[in-house]
């Protein structure tokens, strides 16, 4: 039935994203009636704005006295576990309900080598679990989890004078290379995150060497594209084009950006015209064109869609049903993060789509800065309900829960 429908119109309920029966199937009663008081508790501005303060000053301190109870609530919803064998139950659970996952070692904020050369070892250790679990195809890192803020600035405004300097900015190199040769040798793919615009274009520089030696054959080294910057589209059809003229094949990971007010600000504050588009409509316009552009050119882009927006992720969907590629294509990927969207990633997997979840890991310690910015995004300013917690309760009532 469901196939002669999609002979017959093949945008047709490709994928239905108000289900929340699928979305939550992987939840019992009680695991939705705990989600649904986390989401509530997150729902305060109030009690998220200071309890994320608190929170982070006492990280500061080293103080630990509340790591159980963030352990047994915002912990669980958002994150794998504190290592990468306390992540296996999640990754396997994620993989029965038709998802993989992303696994994302939590470090941020490091400012020393030692911290760097450690998160290089914990994104190599994270290479070889998933070369052994099927469930796990990609690893995500960080370039400032590996290297220095100061030195990737530095290499972008041509300030690397001193021998010091330049020793640093080659070490950096051999660490990303060390990475992304360790997942080439081992079957595994990497995302290279997006950053701030001022340390951005050597991210690119140091991505796209990588592409261009592990990239050859198959789909190692993806890219990330931040849509909400004005130059990011272009920037992708001309990386595409030298990808070609190379013999490549361009990862591309879309992203509308994390860093909006930090950006604007800064550029405020230095007098430069802000890289953000003016406004949401002009990211989204671009965003979806994005898209677009990578499905047309699927075979010799692979993409990953990383929203949480419901119409980009439909626009990708409905254009493979149009097109009549396979949806599970490795280049046509959507992604979404641990303990958030689960409407879009349990729908499109059920749609038999290829969706992935980033799972973030690490001591509580490492995390807590991602926990409350989780905590933030989630929490309503204007005293609704969060989508997520309309979603959950639409379940509850479903399931004659409330
Ligand atoms: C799997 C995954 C991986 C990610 N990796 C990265 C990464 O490597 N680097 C990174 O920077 N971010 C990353 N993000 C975060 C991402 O950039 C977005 O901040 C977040 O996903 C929200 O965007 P959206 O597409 O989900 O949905 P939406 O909620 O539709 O979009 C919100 C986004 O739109 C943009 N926006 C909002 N208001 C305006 C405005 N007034 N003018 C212009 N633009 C506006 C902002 O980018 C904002 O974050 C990742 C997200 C996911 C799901």
């Amino acid at each position: 039935m469901v196939t002669s429908d999609r002979q017959a119109n093949p945008t047709a309920q490709v994928v239905d994203f108000s289900n929340t029966e699928i979305a939550f199937a992987h939840k019992s009663d009680g695991e939705l009636r705990r989600t649904s008081w986390l989401f509530r508790l997150m729902n305060k501005a109030w009690l998220v704005s200071t309890g994320g303060s608190f929170g982070l000053w006492l990280n500061s301190t080293g103080i630990s006295l509340f790591n159980p109870l963030i352990r047994a609530t915002i912990f669980k919803q958002f994150c794998g576990g504190i290592s990468l064998e306390d992540s296996t139950e999640a990754i396997k659970h994620l993989q029965e309900n038709g998802t993989m996952s992303v696994l994302d070692f939590g470090a941020e904020g490091n400012v020393k080598d030692e911290d760097f050369d450690r998160t290089l070892e914990e994104n190599l250790k994270a290479i070889t679990y998933a070369s052994t679990n099927p469930g796990v195809p990609v690893i995500s890192s960080k370039v400032t989890a590996l290297a220095s803020e100061e030195i990737l600035e530095g290499f972008q405004t041509g300030k690397l004078k001193t021998q010091a300097e330049n020793d640093a900015f080659s070490r950096v190199q051999a660490r990303v290379d060390k990475l992304c040769l360790a997942a080439w040798k081992n079957g595994v793919a990497v995302f290279i995150d997006a950053e701030e615009t001022w340390m951005q274009d050597t991210i690119d520089h140091l991505v796209k060497v990588m592409m261009e030696k592990y990239n050859k054959e198959k789909i190692v080294v993806y890219h990330t594209y931040q849509l909400y910057r004005k130059d990011k589209l272009d920037s992708l059809k001309a990386d595409h084009k030298e990808a070609l003229e190379k013999g490549y094949i361009l990862g591309a990971k879309l992203v509308r950006g994390a860093y909006m007010e930090k950006e604007r600000e800064r550029a405020r504050v230095k007098g430069y015209p802000s890289p953000i588009q003016e406004t949401k409509e002009d990211t989204d316009r671009d965003y979806n064109e994005a898209v677009r552009y990578c499905v047309a050119h699927y075979e010799t882009i692979a993409l990953c869609n990383a929203s949480h927006n419901q119409e980009s992720n439909l626009i990708q969907a409905q254009l493979i049903a149009e097109k009549g590629l396979p949806r599970d294509h490795s280049h046509l990927n959507f992604c979404q993060l641990l303990g958030m969207s689960d409407h879009i990633t349990f729908n499109l997997a059920k749609a038999g789509f290829n969706v992935a979840k980033y799972v973030p890991y690490g001591p509580v310690k490492v995390v807590l800065p991602y926990l409350i910015r989780r905590a933030r995004e989630n929490s309503a300013v204007s005293g609704e309900m969060s989508r997520e917690l309309s979603l959950i309760v639409s379940e509850m009532n479903r399931r004659g829960l409330n």
